[in-house]
């Protein structure tokens, strides 16, 4: 049985980015992905902000980040639109499958064995690791002193390993998403976001431009909600000649943790990342960069371990700690503005589109509740009107 310092399931965006930082920490790494190949199929509109790519030291190359995003545009019911333009730029649509390449080249590089086609099938804890076993060519069995479970948002690992994850279909959105080509739309630079109850209940409509008349326009919806994410995407296309001329040259799906946050992420020789931890951002469903964040600060917390030989809970748990510090507490709040917001009829949108600027959303989704109260204070002697919405928003 070959043996190993620590296994990574899941290769993808936290997975890789966990591989990565461990062998760079000298550590003997394999990386398991049940795919046949990385980054196939995608399951992602690919935008990602220029401030994640930045604080993970990771420079924007041509290859995989292939639309440059200046800002946005948010699309009332009632068509009116809310620019934010930051005039220089802020993200990037990637091409995901290119990028998650770029990942594992780079956890290649840095010493990491990273293996497709193979599906963990069991996890075994037992004396001094864990035993993984694998459906592959050769039914291979292996040996670890802990294990990353970096295998997304129906993650069974962590439960085989006795770490009971669960979500709500509450807290669930189910997405799916064309990419398109020969489409029409104005300001490739943007993303649109169109907003209200018929359009997307509980989410948004998104056009990702990944170039010249070529887009994933795609769209998430609360999971509970009756009918599905495709027959609500469909019927916002079918109204809109521009972008039904197009062509759908490929569809993805998939769910998107919008809530749950686990306060315990870890058990003895287990660390829990990504999608599989619900580390997404619950007001837009954005996870790559959070994932991979998480995943830097689980590979420090386990180099500690490492040293000390020592894989238990309560050594990880600084893991648990250093998240919920830099991470977990703005998301929760993020979880509670996401509840507020699924009060709003699709007037009450109307309403805030009309009465607040591009500035100011950001700064209401930025989920900092003193400067939200003083936007909305100011707003409510202009805007008399904004009251209902505000008194409906704060008793939700
Ligand atoms: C429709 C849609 C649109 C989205 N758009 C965006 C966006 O624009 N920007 C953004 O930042 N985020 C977006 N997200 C969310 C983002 O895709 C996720 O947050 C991100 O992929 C999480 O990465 P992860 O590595 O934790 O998990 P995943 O990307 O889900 O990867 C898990 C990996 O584990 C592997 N795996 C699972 N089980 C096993 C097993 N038993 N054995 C071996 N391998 C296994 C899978 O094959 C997979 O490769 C979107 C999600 C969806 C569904």
């Amino acid at each position: 049985m070959d043996k190993y310092d620590v296994i990574v399931i899941g290769g993808s965006v936290a997975g890789l980015r966990a591989a990565e930082q461990l062998a760079n920490r000298g550590l003997n790494v394999l990386c398991l992905d049940k795919k046949q190949e990385i980054g196939v199929p995608k399951q992602c509109g690919e935008g990602i902000s220029l401030g994640h790519l930045q604080k993970l030291g990771i420079k924007p190359d041509r290859r995989w980040a292939s639309q440059k995003i200046n800002g946005a545009i948010l699309y009332a019911p009632n068509g009116s639109a809310v620019e934010i333009d930051f005039g220089k730029t802020m993200g990037f649509v990637l091409e995901r499958k290119a990028f998650e390449k770029h990942l594992a080249k780079k956890a290649a590089k840095a010493g990491a064995t990273v293996k497709v086609k193979s599906n963990v099938t069991e996890v075994k804890r037992t004396e001094g690791g864990v035993i993984v076993s694998v459906c592959d060519l050769f039914a291979n069995t292996y040996f670890a002193k802990a294990i990353f479970a970096c295998d997304g948002p129906q993650s069974v690992i962590a439960n085989k390993m006795g770490l009971p994850i669960s979500i709500k279909p509450e807290d669930l959105d189910s997405g799916i998403q064309y990419e398109m080509a020969g489409i029409e739309f104005e300001k490739e630079k943007f993303i649109h976001l169109w907003f209200g109850n018929d359009i997307a209940p509980r989410g948004y409509v998104w056009l990702f431009p990944k170039g010249k008349q070529h887009a994933n326009v795609g769209i998430g919806i609360g999971a509970h909600i009756r009918g599905s994410a495709k027959e609500y995407l469909d019927k916002w296309i079918e109204v809109r000649p521009e972008i039904k001329k197009g062509s759908i040259i490929e569809v993805n799906s998939g769910v998107i943790p919008v809530g749950g946050l686990l306060k315990k992420m870890t058990a003895d020789n287990l660390i829990v990342i990504g999608d599989a931890a619900h580390q997404v951002n619950p007001i837009h469903g954005g996870g790559m960069g959070i994932a991979m964040e998480a995943a830097d600060i689980a590979t420090s917390v386990f180099e500690k371990a490492f040293q000390k030989n020592d894989f238990s809970d309560a050594t990880f748990d600084e893991y648990n700690r250093i998240w919920w510090e830099r991470c977990g507490n703005k998301l929760m709040r993020l979880v509670q503005i996401r509840k507020m917001m699924e009060s709003l009829n699709d007037n009450d949108f109307n309403t805030i589109a009309e009465a607040f600027t591009g500035e100011e959303i950001l700064t209401i989704q930025s989920g900092d509740f003193a400067k939200i109260r003083a936007i909305i204070l100011k707003k409510l002697i202009s805007k008399p009107a904004l009251l209902k919405v505000m008194l409906k928003y704060l008793s939700a």
